[in-house]
């Protein structure tokens, strides 16, 4: 069978073939500005080189549209018909309280999917609309949600709710909901397989690392807690997000700086964490460049960064009362042996022992552990679109 995958944002949408015989992808691709001028569509089938169509796409169901196009095409494509679809999985980035799992998309979950847009105004809308676009030009596929909040729905409420009026929990929803479940997920099954282990008997933390990075404490498969929160700001601080913070910083700088709501959301989403701290670039290519010229802001930029993922390391060995594996994962988790290096220094206290030869990997699966270390160290390439197909495959049949 062969599964499209979809993500899509407010002016993008990034697709996925997968043929789940073989669980390969077939091909990939993005449709990008869409409803603004120069749009185009990116798509490559696997092994190739891209091809770029420009295009005007003025909206979703026009992307979608030109996604099928491009799948079916006799040059570029990968089917021969839409008829080879044989269902579609969704990114949908808040479930809230409702979605525990993945679900097949009817009238009412799509409006328990409307109804989170409070909880995520920057991205439940455009899932909304991607969901649409495709039932549109699909009316007969079923289509399939996967949440990035589902998997953190284990979580006990010592560790969601926030130390605030618990009426305001009950009235808003105003809680932690943590994000990235569907790569945690992924990684600790990838995790407990690559180790020959149960993952009901596993106690793993798992690091995703990328522009957004969150932190998750998995026990006998299930998230029990996550650094992320309420939105995707708290916790690390990331490429651009300060992370956890002081939260009385917020009125002191909205008061001197004379900051509006909106003013304050965007400094700490947007020109805050390595970012903010460097002053050179979010990516951590650059950073690490400039900090081996001997950039000082750069330089801190990273070590704030590998002390905040340690102390998380810390916290959750603590509250699961050890780890059997920590797992590195995303952008810079894969690719990043000096913050890998960084982070897990003089963490033997915990039984994390690293061999430095094998930790200079870079995207590939590999126990980067000591023969005699206690805790296994696993670098895993997440693959969240491949773990969306599986999702959708398990709900289908
Ligand atoms: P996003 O959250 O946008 O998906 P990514 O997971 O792609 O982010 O992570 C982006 C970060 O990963 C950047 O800081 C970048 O420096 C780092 N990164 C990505 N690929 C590589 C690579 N091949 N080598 C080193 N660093 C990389």
């Amino acid at each position: 069978m062969k599964i499209l995958v979809i993500n899509t944002g407010s002016s993008s949408l990034k697709y996925q073939l997968i043929d789940m015989t073989n669980e390969s992808a077939l091909a990939k691709g993005v449709c990008d500005r869409i409803g603004l001028e120069h749009s185009f569509l990116k798509h490559s089938k696997v092994g190739e080189n891209p091809v770029v169509i420009e295009k005007d796409l003025y909206n979703h169901k026009l992307a979608i549209q030109e996604v099928i196009n491009a799948l079916t095409d006799d040059e570029n494509g990968v089917i021969k018909s839409m008829d080879e679809i044989g269902a579609v999985g969704h990114r949908v980035v808040h479930g809230g309280e409702k979605f525990h799992d993945s679900v097949i998309i009817d009238d009412e979950v799509m409006d328990a999917i409307k109804e989170c847009v409070e909880l995520a105004p920057l991205h439940n809308p455009a899932n909304i609309i991607g969901i649409e676009a495709c039932k549109h030009i699909m009316p007969n596929v079923p289509m399939i949600a996967v949440f990035d909040t589902a998997f953190h729905q284990t979580m006990p409420m010592e560790a969601y709710i926030y130390a605030l009026p618990y009426e305001i929990y009950e009235k808003y929803g105003l809680r932690r909901y943590g994000f990235h479940g569907t790569s945690h997920k992924y990684v600790a099954e990838r995790a407990a397989s690559m180790l020959g282990k149960n993952l009901e008997d596993m106690k793993i933390i798992s690091c995703h690392l990328g522009n957004g990075a969150s932190i998750c404490a998995i026990k006998n498969g299930k998230s029990v807690d996550t650094s992320m929160g309420f939105t995707p700001l708290q916790g690390l601080c990331m490429g651009t997000r300060s992370g956890t913070i002081d939260p009385a910083v917020i009125s002191f700088l909205m008061e001197k700086e004379k900051m509006t709501v909106k003013d304050i959301s965007d400094f700490l989403n947007k020109k805050s964490g390595v970012l903010g701290i460097s002053g050179i670039s979010s990516d951590f290519r650059d950073v690490q460049d400039a900090a081996e010229a001997g950039n000082d802001r750069a330089k801190l930029s990273l070590d704030i960064f590998c002390y905040k993922v340690k102390r998380f390391i810390g916290d959750y060995a603590a509250v699961m009362n050890g780890i059997d594996a920590v797992v590195f994962t995303a952008g810079i988790g894969e690719n990043n042996d000096y913050v890998r290096t960084r982070v897990l220094k003089d963490m033997d206290f915990l039984g994390i022992k690293i061999d430095e030869e094998k930790n200079k990997i870079k995207g590939q699966e590999l126990d980067i552990s000591t023969p005699d270390s206690r805790v296994r160290t696993l670098i895993i390439p997440t693959n969240e679109e491949l773990a969306i197909a599986r999702e959708t495959v398990k709900l289908i049949k």
